[in-house]
């Protein structure tokens, strides 16, 4: 298994070593993202032969001893779906889609709560802790009940209700915070350290980007080991897409891999610090989210500086779309077999976007996260289309089918 070798803090002022015990410890003790470093080389890529298609088949490049996986619930090892009917609609020959609503409560969040509850279980710790809009709360509530831990989840009041009764069925304490997500982080990050909790908090719990990171390694070994041309994805946090980055940096490190994707951050237009701190170059400023898309409604993102290096070095771009542009995106990605809710489906509607800026070309190999299940969110599912009704008689039915 991975042995860190390193550890540093990314800041706004750049990167700077940090103490790779503490980064570890409890969920790390930094007020930065915490990324973490291994001693590279082509022999912690897996085999191809390896049978084992889930996120443990990376546990060379994850920081754990040596040792069994205790975790319960199957992560990782998601589609990658090449729909015809997309490729022609859009007009991209080469583009697929990273299912990732096929963690055990349909979100990209799954995998780290996998590595956090993993590491909570090897260390002894009894309750395990977060803030949430929504998707970390529901998974880290079904992942520590699986695991037969504890866990406290912070939430912002206007949560979404069928988010809300899960974490309740699985047993979770759920608090309510009235002034909204940013005050549930800062104020969970409070009580996990009061309380000896550890702290699943996304980002600046490193085990976060280092789970996350992994859906990087499976586009690459899923396009028989090439690096994609673009990857789409979308900001909340900014965990996802600084985690996607430093996968494939990852890759480029063990010298199995020769360049990195252009990376396409996408946000709601209602909530777009990132894109504005991009096109300005200036500092983040933070704003109240304004979006359906709760998945990515966070106004002061943890992984900025992360994110706005990753974008830059990469040469991508931060696009923004408008909630009605992620609705019609649901009912897209539904044609093509997939369900997703609003932010699930932003990075499918930022690719258009995206298309229309010319930032992607035709002919590239693109990516497009799908990052979460609609079947969380049936208040996001339009009613398109029409239903026919009978009585029940085979006559009824073909003059119906006729009109
Ligand atoms: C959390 C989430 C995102 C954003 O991920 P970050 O890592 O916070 O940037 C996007 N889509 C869905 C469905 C999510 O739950």
């Amino acid at each position: 298994m991975g042995r860190v070798v390193a550890a540093s803090a990314i800041r706004e002022d750049g990167d700077q070593p940090v103490d790779t015990e503490l980064a570890l410890l409890l969920g790390g003790t930094q007020d930065h993202q915490v990324e973490v470093a291994y001693e590279y080389g082509p022999s912690l890529i897996p085999p191809r032969s390896s049978d084992r298609f889930d996120m443990w088949r990376y546990s060379s490049l994850l920081p754990l001893a040596d040792g069994p996986i205790s975790y319960p619930l199957a992560v990782g090892g998601t589609p990658l779906l090449a729909s015809p009917r997309l490729r022609a609609e859009v007009g991209l020959s080469a583009l697929s889609l990273k299912d990732e609503t096929r963690g055990p409560t349909g979100s990209n969040k799954d995998r780290a709560t996998a590595l956090v509850v993993e590491h909570a279980l090897r260390t002894g710790v009894g309750t395990v802790s977060c803030a949430s809009t929504g998707n970390v709360a529901v998974s880290l509530a079904l992942g520590t009940a699986a695991a037969g831990l504890g866990a406290v989840v912070f939430v912002p009041a206007q949560v979404a209700e069928a988010k809300l009764r899960l974490m309740l069925l699985a047993g979770a304490t759920v608090v309510k915070i009235r002034q909204g997500y940013e005050r549930a982080f800062a104020l969970s990050r409070e009580a996990a350290r009061r309380l000896g909790w550890c702290d699943r908090n996304t980002g600046l719990n490193p085990l976060t980007v280092e789970a996350k990171k992994t859906v990087a390694f499976e586009i690459w070994e899923q396009l028989d080991r090439q690096v994609p041309d673009v990857v789409v994805a979308p900001i909340g946090d900014g965990v996802t897409l600084a985690a996607l980055a430093k996968g494939f940096r990852e890759l480029i490190h063990c010298r199995v891999a020769e360049k990195m994707p252009r990376l396409i951050g996408v946000q709601a237009e209602g909530c777009q610090p990132l894109r504005c701190s991009w096109l300005e170059d200036r500092p983040i400023e933070a704003v109240e989210p304004r979006t359906i898309a709760d998945g990515i409604a966070v106004g002061s993102p943890v992984s900025a500086p992360a994110v706005l290096r990753d974008v830059r070095q990469t040469q991508g771009a931060i696009v923004a779309v408008p909630d009605e542009a992620m609705l019609s995106a649901i009912t897209r990605l539904a044609r093509a077999g997939l369900i997703a809710e609003p932010a699930g489906a932003a990075a499918f509607a930022g690719l258009e976007v995206a298309l229309e800026a010319d930032l992607v070309g035709r002919r590239e190999s693109v990516i497009v996260l799908v990052t979460g299940t609609g079947l969380k969110t049936p208040q996001h599912l339009r009613q398109v289309g029409r239903v026919h009704e009978v009585e029940g008689r085979i006559e009824e039915l073909e003059a119906a089918l006729q009109a």
